[in-house]
């Protein structure tokens, strides 16, 4: 492998439903490196660890080990809750990204923000949460918030999170605090709820959303993340998050997207840097908030 790194018990099943081991998973960042690698640069990388594969023993990684090779990038900063830094990782090289692979990172979960501007995002998120099963609902949903964006000047741009949900996108430049970015987020949340009050929902907790889906502005945050573009997922089907377009929005499911066959459909180019729009302003009108 590049850089030397010595991948180790290539065997170990990680899906057992798909049959897909930790070698496949190794395999599959490898053929893919050249779009996740940009998708992720330079923002500090938290990773979902499954050292025994999907159904085993987990955590969420956000601090370098202390046994990383001197070659891993890394970005200290002042811990949000915690009394500690946290010591990120930054995944700028195809030779990190396997790294982590041969560790087991199967989930990779990064920033908004990229260092230089941390605390600028250069992505508003609103992340789609219908109730178990309910894709359908998310869709429905994704439309409403492109309308409501629509109606201030503002692209979005779709994935599927390779679990229930969807993720919407919105480029920015990077000139707005996060505090800015979250009002702006909690405002669009705002609007498509008053026309979908019986479809959606920014009520946090599960037992009073019914089968609303949930709106969750919430990852507009520094220290929270939504998981990247082509991450795997630790789900059966071994399902990718995967860029689609507003119209395959549609008529595709989220299984449609594995480790499998993610690598052939990359190899006419990255559809993440293609379908997102340039980086936009955020308007006065969402900056104000609700009158
Ligand atoms: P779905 O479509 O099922 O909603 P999703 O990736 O959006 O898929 P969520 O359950 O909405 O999943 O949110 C998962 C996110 O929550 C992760 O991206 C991560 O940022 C955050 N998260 C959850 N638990 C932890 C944790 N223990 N530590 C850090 N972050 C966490
Ligand atoms: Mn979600």
């Amino acid at each position: 492998m590049p850089g030397g790194v010595e991948p180790s018990n290539l065997d170990k099943v990680f899906w057992p439903e798909k049959g897909l081991t930790k070698g496949d998973l190794i395999a599959y960042f490898q053929r893919v490196a050249a779009c996740i690698v940009p998708a992720i640069r330079d923002r500090p990388l938290t990773v979902k660890r499954y050292p025994d594969g999907i159904h085993g023993f987990s955590f969420f990684q956000k601090n370098a080990p202390k046994y990383s090779p001197s070659w891993v990038r890394t970005v200290t900063l002042p811990a949000e809750s915690a009394k500690r830094d946290v010591n990120y990782i930054l995944c700028n090289s195809e030779r990190t990204l396997l790294w982590l692979a041969n560790q087991g990172s199967v989930e990779l979960h990064p920033w908004l923000s990229r260092v230089g501007r941390l605390e600028r995002p250069d992505h508003l998120v609103m992340d789609l949460d219908p109730p178990e099963g309910a894709f359908d609902r998310a869709v429905e949903i994704a439309f409403l918030v492109k309308e409501v964006l629509e109606a201030v000047g503002l692209s979005a741009a779709p994935k599927t999170s390779g679990a229930k949900g969807i993720h919407l996108f919105v480029p920015l430049q990077r000139r707005y605090h996060y505090r800015e970015v979250r009002a702006a987020a909690d405002e669009v949340a705002r609007r498509v709820k008053e026309r979908a009050p019986d479809r959606a929902t920014t009520e946090f907790y599960i037992a009073q959303r019914g089968d609303r889906l949930f709106l969750d502005a919430g990852r507009n945050a520094p220290g929270a993340h939504v998981v990247a573009a082509y991450s795997p997922r630790a789900r059966p089907a071994a399902s990718v998050s995967y860029p689609v377009s507003w119209d395959e929005l549609e008529r595709i499911r989220p299984e449609d997207f594995t480790i499998e066959n993610v690598p052939a459909l990359l190899e006419k180019g990255d559809r993440w840097r293609e379908l997102m729009p340039p980086p936009q302003a955020l308007p006065a009108e969402l900056r104000r908030g609700p009158r």
